[in-house]
């Protein structure tokens, strides 16, 4: 056994029985989220966003997928994987974020009668540098292991083209124009007017830099549905 599993045993992290990081009886606790408009946050099928917010000049998403609610659960269990980088826990989070593209009817009209090709990607961030290594990015892990679940192109298609200060520190205002312009689309890629793109996040307390990475991407390719997932909301 190695030292570290002799210091950090793998035990769960909301009743503390050994061999598992979430046991499957605490993994049934977890709340799934009502579907609702990622902008006005009133109930609408399918995550999509409303009609009266989709004709708002700043609503870029077409729609937006949360997992869970975020509970005690979910904060025990995300505090392991965010300071110990479990990867069974990033598996098991992309499953569920499988399980819940793979049942939106309104998904599989658009890519099985419509034929609509998905792609993923993730939101490229430095978020969490503070504790970890530059190159580590949570939401890039499960984007791409989602990808593989789906039998899906994973894309890396936008990158940061200024340095933004911590969006945490900011109210929703100072965010929002935090961020303006603050992604470009990579170069030497291009997407087709066939396919819907779906940007993986996984945590947000406003969809502000989503909203930002989707209307980068429609500013260039307005016929693409860009769409976001996000792990769980924190509605603080
Ligand atoms: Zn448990
Ligand atoms: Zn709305």
């Amino acid at each position: 056994m190695k030292i570290i599993n002799f210091l950090y045993p793998t035990i769960c992290s909301n009743c503390s029985q050994p061999w598992e990081y979430l046991c499957a009886e605490c993994k049934k606790k977890l709340t799934p989220h009502p579907e609702i408009c990622p902008y006005c946050h009133t109930f609408n099928k399918f995550y999509q966003t409303c009609f009266t917010c989709k004709n708002k000049k700043n609503s870029h998403l077409e729609w937006l997928m949360i997992v869970f609610s975020y509970d005690k659960i979910l904060k025990n269990l995300i505090y392991k994987v965010k300071y110990f980088h479990k990867k069974d826990i990033a598996n098991f989070l992309a499953q569920r974020l499988y399980l819940l593209i793979q049942t939106n009817q309104l998904l599989q009209y658009q890519t099985q009668v419509l034929k609509k090709k998905i792609i993923i990607s993730y939101v490229p961030s430095h978020r969490y540098r503070k504790y970890f290594v530059k190159w580590y990015n949570q939401s890039q892990i499960i984007a791409k292991k989602l990808a593989s679940k789906m039998w899906r192109k994973f894309v890396d298609i936008v990158k940061k083209s200024k340095k933004t200060k911590a969006q945490a520190l900011l109210n929703k205002d100072q965010r929002e124009s935090n961020l303006i312009n603050s992604f470009e689309i990579r170069k030497n890629l291009s997407l087709k007017w066939d396919e819907i793109v779906i940007i993986v996040d996984d945590i947000t307390t406003t969809w502000s830099t989503l909203n930002e990475i989707a209307k980068t991407i429609t500013k260039k390719y307005p016929q693409i549905f860009v769409r976001g997932v996000v792990l769980w909301r924190n509605n603080k």
